[in-house]
């Protein structure tokens, strides 16, 4: 929460449910039951889900890469990635060393330190030469390892492809898409679902919510309309906040498809670069959850996060 920008964009998206919010609260006094039933209830349905989908959007940790559990991140690509747990425990069992090593070289709280002022150390890998894997096996896993990994040159961490390092959160982040002002977070490998749920929340919320409030205001009760200055500014704000977030999310979603059907990051893609090839569904499975479910439309954690936590208790 280091960023007032970042903060205030984080307030304004709240003020920007509420508006939507308080301006169908003030068409309450309509009695027919299946204007409240399909209208109202739904929007607030949909308003309440834009919430969560922020708060868990704003709070949930996106993947975000440090010392203590740099190794934990490793295992979790090997065995998630290349369904290979046995490679897992081998680079366990050689590199825990130089993961440690590396740590040694770190201050307590790297956050707020000028990072650029530690020594980055030898660049070469100092792998376990006294374990039971023979030389030739181990020059083979380190050519391996070059290929796959790399060491952040800020931040020091060994990344697994498709990490980038934030400079707003000053870390390096699994699958990080873009760093978002308005969560106030980066969007990374385990919270772009509530990203996606909060923009298509949001777009449904204010396109409905303006629905309501015209027919209401506009075409029923006009003479109250306007004759009643505090209707006429709640509806103004409404609708201008309204226009503001409908389209910005169109554009928010248009995107987050694209760079899923495409299998890249947001970053990836203002890069012009492409990273890897997998299938439409198999990036959806990992955005959403591993088989569709009415899940993928509530902001509840179905990702591959718990692999990470699970392995770092053992
Ligand atoms: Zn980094
Ligand atoms: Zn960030």
């Amino acid at each position: 929460m280091k960023q007032y920008l970042g903060i205030i964009l984080f307030i304004l998206s709240y003020l920007a449910i509420a508006s939507q919010v308080i301006a169908v609260y003030f068409t309450w006094d309509e009695d027919i039951l299946t204007y409240i039933l399909f209208h109202k209830l739904f929007f607030y349905l949909t308003a309440f889900l834009a919430f969560v989908s922020h708060i868990r959007a704003s709070f949930t940790n996106p993947g975000r890469i440090n010392h203590d559990n740099n190794m934990s991140v490793l295992e979790f690509y090997l065995t998630t990635y290349k369904s290979s747990r046995e490679k897992a425990d081998e680079y366990n069992n050689v590199y825990r060393s130089y993961f440690q090593a590396i740590k040694r070289t770190m201050p307590p709280d790297q956050g707020d330190s000028d990072i650029s002022e530690i020594d980055s150390g030898d660049e070469n890998i100092n792998y376990n030469r006294n374990s039971e894997i023979p030389d030739a096996k181990l020059e083979e896993m380190n050519k391996e390892w070059k290929t796959n990994f790399e060491r952040c040159k800020k931040c020091f961490v060994i990344r697994i492809p498709n990490t980038h390092h934030c400079s707003k959160c000053r870390h390096c982040v699994m699958k990080m898409d873009h760093h978002c002002p308005w969560i106030n977070n980066c969007v990374g490998l385990f919270n772009q679902k509530y990203f996606i749920l909060f923009c298509y929340y949001c777009f449904i919320g204010c396109s409905h919510a303006s629905f309501i409030t015209t027919y209401y205001f506009i075409i029923l009760h006009q003479d109250i309309f306007l004759n009643s200055a505090l209707l006429i500014s709640v509806y103004s704000i409404q609708i201008l906040t309204a226009i503001i977030f409908i389209i910005f999310n169109a554009f928010m979603l248009k995107d987050q498809f694209f760079t899923i059907k495409h299998d890249m990051t947001l970053i990836d893609y203002k890069q012009g670069k492409i990273v890897q090839s997998r299938s439409f569904q198999e990036v959806l499975f990992e955005v959403f959850g591993e088989s569709f479910s009415p899940f993928w439309f509530l902001p509840v954690d179905r990702s591959n996060r718990k692999k990470i936590k699970r392995r770092k208790r053992n």
